[in-house]
C-alpha cells in the first residue's frame, strides 16, 4: 500500500521545508518538497531526499543496549526498555542522593529534531531533578547575543524579500550549502539588476559569481565592519534622521568605529583596501540593501563584536523601512507568543550552568564532580571543542554515560547505555523556522523501527519513575502541542491554520518589513548600537568592538576553518559518509611546504594533530586551510577532527566556541 503524507523538515537549516513523504508498506520510500511554502517551492536538498538511507541504515539503534566489557570496546547486550530505564533510574537516583543533582549533566543540542524533541520533557526532567544546566554555545551563541542585545526580539528581512533587494551582502554564510532556497531568490534579484557581495575566506559558489568578494582573514570581519561604519559617519553617508529617532548610543558607536581606518582594517583582515572602498560605495548607494549575517563570522575571538558591528550597518546607513532592506540574522525572532517554556510550564533552573563548549572542563569539575552524562540530540565525541580531552573524559570508567540517539555515533560507542531514538518522521514534531517564518505541526508518518522511542516518551517515563510528574503536566506530544498553543494569545488562529494544512504563519505575517511592521523588542523600541549588557560581557577582552589580533604565530601560521558542506551541515548523517576527509589547502601554501595534491599530511598545533590527505584548492585564500564540519572519527586517518585543534578561548559574547581560531602548521606525513 502506498500513501503520501505531509511533513516538515526539522533539520538545522533556515529553509524549513514542507515535505511530501511517500510511504510504502510501512517504510519511507520517497521524500519531496511540497508547495505549502514559497521558499521550498517543491524542491529540497539531497540530504533529506535520501532520508530513507538514514532511517534504515545498518547503524540504526534498534533496541536499548548496555555495554559489556571495556568502554568503547564495542560489546553490547540488548536489553528491554524496562531494564535499561531501571539501571538509569537507580544510578541517577543514587548520584542525586549522594552527590546532589548537579553531579548529573544533560548534554544536548538540536540534532535532527524539532521543538518538542529539542527540549520538551527532557528539560522538565533535568530541571526537576536539579541537574546542572547546559549553555548551548556551538552555534549562534555570539550572533544571538549580539542581535538580542541590539534589536531585542525582532524578525529580520524575510528570505523571500531578497528578491526586492538592489544589493545583497552574504557575510560569513554560504547559502549554496546551508540555505539552498535562498540561491534562486538571489539569482532572481540579480536578474533584476541587484549586485552581490560575499564576505568569506572561501571562494564559495556564490562568491565566484559575485560582483565583489572580500576573502577576509577569519576574525578580521570586525575591523572591516567598523571601518565601513566609520566611513559612513565621516563621509556624511550616515542616515542622521533614522539614527536620531530610532537608535541609541550612536555617538559611542561612532567613536568606537573611528578607531578603524580603511587602511588599518584592510591590513588586519588581509584584504585590498580598494575592495573595502568598493563595498562602501555599493552599500551607501544601494537601496534596498540587505545583509545576510551568517555564522562563520562568529566562530572566533571577535565573533560577537563582529556580528554587532555588521548588524549596526543597516541602522547607520538607513537601510531599514523598505521591503528587502536591513539584515537577516535569525528569523526565529518572530513574535509568535509561543515559547517552549510556555508549553513546558517550567521556570528556568537555578543550578550551575555549564558551557557545552568546555565539556572536558565540566567533566573535571569537583564541586560536585560530574558522575553522569546524559547525551541526547548530540554527538560531542566529534562536535565539541578539545576533542582529545572529550574522548579521554568519556572513556573514564567512573563516568556513567547514557546516549539517546538514532544511530551508533562516536559518542554512543563510548556510552554505558544506548537508547534507540525515533527520527523526525517517526514522531510528532512542532517546528518553528529561523529563516522561513513558519510553524509546522507534523504527525508521525511511519512507525519507529525496532524499539525506538521519542524523547517525549523516554523523558516522560523517567519523570514518572522519579515521581516528578505534577498534576496538569502535558506528558505526550499531543498534550505538549495543545498546551503550547493554548498558552499563546494567538493560539486559536495558529491552531486553525495548523488544522487546515499543517502550517501556520506568524501573527505579523511571513514578510514583515523591519521598522515598518516590526520594531526592536528593546525596552525603548530602539536599536542599541552599544548595549550596556553586551559591553559589560565583553569587558574582559576590552569591551564591545575591541579587536583582538590574529592568534597566528610563526610556528602555527595557518588558520584552520571548518565550514559546512552541502552534504554535511552537522554531524547528523555522518554514518552514511564513507569517503575520507581532505584538507583543502591553497596551492601557494602547499608549494612552500613541498606538499602536492593528494599527499598525506599532518595538521598540527600544540593541542594535537590530524592526519588526512590534502586537496589543493584556490577556493580557500592563502593562509587559510579547511577541513569540513560534521566529520566523524572514521573520516580521518588518526580518528581526530578539526575540533582536536581549536583553542580553549571563546568568542567575546555568548560563550561561543571559537572553532575558526585554530592556528596550525601543515606538513607532509
Ligand atoms: S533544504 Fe534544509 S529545510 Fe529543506 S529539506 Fe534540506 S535540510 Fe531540510
Amino acid at each position: 500500500m502506498v500513501t503520501i503524507h505531509k511533513s516538515a523538515c526539522p533539520l538545522d537549516c533556515p529553509d524549513l521545508c514542507g515535505l511530501d513523504v511517500t510511504v510504502e508498506n510501512g517504510r519511507v520510500t520517497k521524500v519531496e518538497g511540497d508547495h505549502r511554502s514559497p521558499i521550498t517551492n517543491g524542491f529540497i536538498c539531497g540530504k533529506v531526499r535520501k532520508i530513507a538511507d538514514h532511517l534504515y541504515c545498518d547503524e540504526r539503534v534498534m533496541a536499548p543496549r548496555i555495554r559489556v566489557g571495556a568502554k568503547g570496546g564495542g560489546q553490547w547486550r540488548d536489553v528491554s526498555w524496562d531494564e535499561a530505564l531501571g539501571v538509569i533510574t537507580d544510578k541517577l537516583a543514587r548520584i542525586k542522593a549522594t552527590s546532589g543533582g548537579e553531579a548529573i549533566l544533560p548534554y544536548h543540542y538540536g540534532g535532527s529534531n524539532g521543538w518538542l524533541t529539542e527540549g520538551g520533557l527532557a528539560g522538565r526532567f533535568f530541571r526537576r531533578l536539579g541537574a546542572s544546566t547546559l549553555k548551548q554555545t556551538f552555534c549562534a551563541a555570539a550572533t544571538m547575543a549580539a542581535v538580542r542585545g541590539m534589536y531585542g526580539v525582532m524578525p529580520g528581512v524575510a528570505l523571500e524579500d531578497y528578491a526586492h533587494a538592489q544589493l545583497i551582502v552574504l557575510w560569513g554564510v554560504n547559502p549554496s550549502a546551508t540555505s539552498i532556497h535562498l540561491v534562486p531568490i538571489i539569482e532572481k534579484a540579480r536578474e533584476a539588476g541587484a549586485k552581490l557581495v560575499v564576505v568569506d575566506p572561501r571562494r564559495t559558489p556564490l562568491a565566484r559569481r559575485a560582483d565583489l568578494h572580500l576573502a577576509v582573514q577569519p576574525g578580521g570581519d570586525l575591523p572591516v565592519a567598523l571601518a565601513i561604519a566609520n566611513a559612513l559617519f565621516t563621509r556624511g553617508l550616515a542616515d542622521q534622521g533614522f539614527l536620531e529617532s530610532q537608535a541609541a548610543e550612536v555617538d559611542e558607536f561612532a567613536a568606537r568605529a573611528a578607531r578603524w581606518s580603511i587602511a588599518d582594517a584592510a591590513a588586519a583582515a588581509q584584504l585590498p583596501a580598494a575592495d573595502i572602498e568598493t563595498f562602501i560605495e555599493l552599500y551607501a548607494s544601494s537601496s534596498p540593501a540587505v545583509i545576510r549575517v551568517g555564522w562563520g563570522l562568529e566562530r572566533n575571538r571577535n565573533g560577537g563584536s563582529a556580528a554587532a558591528a555588521i548588524m549596526a550597518l543597516p541602522a547607520v546607513a538607513g537601510k531599514f523601512g523598505v521591503r528587502g532592506g536591513g539584515y537577516t540574522m535569525s528569523n526565529g525572532d518572530v513574535k509568535w507568543t509561543l515559547a517552549q517554556e510556555t508549553g513546558i510550564g517550567e521556570p528556568a533552573a537555578k543550578t550551575r550552568a555549564i558551557n557545552m563548549s568546555d565539556l572536558p572542563g565540566a567533566l573535571r569539575l569537583t564541586d560536585p564532580r560530574v558522575e553522569a552524562l546524559f547525551v541526547y540530540n548530540c554527538n560531542p565525541a566529534v562536535t565539541a571543542p578539545d576533542q582529545r580531552g572529550v574522548l579521554a573524559e568519556l572513556a573514564r570508567e567512573d563516568l556513567f554515560v547514557v546516549v539517546h540517539d538514532q544511530v551508533m555515533t562516536d559518542t554512543a560507542n563510548l556510552a554505558d547505555i544506548v537508547l534507540p531514538a525515533t527520527a523526525f518522521l517517526e514522531h510528532r514534531e512542532l517546528r518553528r523556522g529561523y529563516g522561513a517564518m513558519r510553524l509546522y505541526d507534523s504527525p508521525a508518518v511511519v512507525a519507529p523501527p525496532g524499539d525506538a522511542r521519542s524523547n517525549t516518551a523516554v523523558f516522560g517515563e523517567l519523570l514518572r519513575r522519579f515521581d516528578l510528574v505534577r498534576p496538569g503536566d502535558a506528558m505526550t506530544d499531543d498534550e505538549l502541542v495543545a498546551s503550547t498553543l493554548a498558552a499563546s494569545e494567538h493560539g486559536a488562529k495558529l491552531r486553525a491554520e495548523l488544522d487546515a494544512n499543517g502550517v501556520a504563519l506568524p501573527p505579523l505575517g511571513d514578510r514583515p518589513i523591519p521598522f515598518v511592521d516590526a520594531f526592536p523588542g528593546t525596552p525603548d523600541a530602539k536599536v542599541h548600537l552599544v548595549p550596556v549588557a553586551l559591553d559589560r560581557e565583553a569587558a574582559p577582552t576590552g569591551g564591545l568592538y575591541a579587536y583582538q589580533s590574529d592568534p597566528g604565530t610563526a610556528e602555527y601560521p595557518l588558520a584552520l576553518i571548518s565550514p559546512a558542506l552541502a552534504t554535511q551541515i552537522t554531524s547528523t548523517f555522518g554514518q552514511l559518509r564513507s569517503a575520507p576527509a581532505h584538507l583543502e589547502l591553497h596551492p601557494d601554501d602547499a608549494a612552500s611546504r613541498g606538499i602536492g595534491d593528494g599527499d598525506a599530511v599532518r595538521i598540527f598545533n600544540a593541542q594535537g594533530e590530524i592526519r588526512c590527505d590534502v586537496k589543493l584548492s584556490r577556493d580557500v585564500r592563502p593562509g587559510v586551510c579547511s577541513l569540513p564540519k560534521g566529520l566523524w572519527r572514521k573520516h580521518t586517518a588518526n580518528q581526530l577532527t578539526s575540533n582536536a585543534l581549536i583553542p580553549a578561548h571563546f568568542a567575546d559574547l555568548g560563550g561561543q566556541a571559537a572553532f575558526n581560531d585554530a592556528r596550525v602548521q601543515v606538513e607532509r606525513a
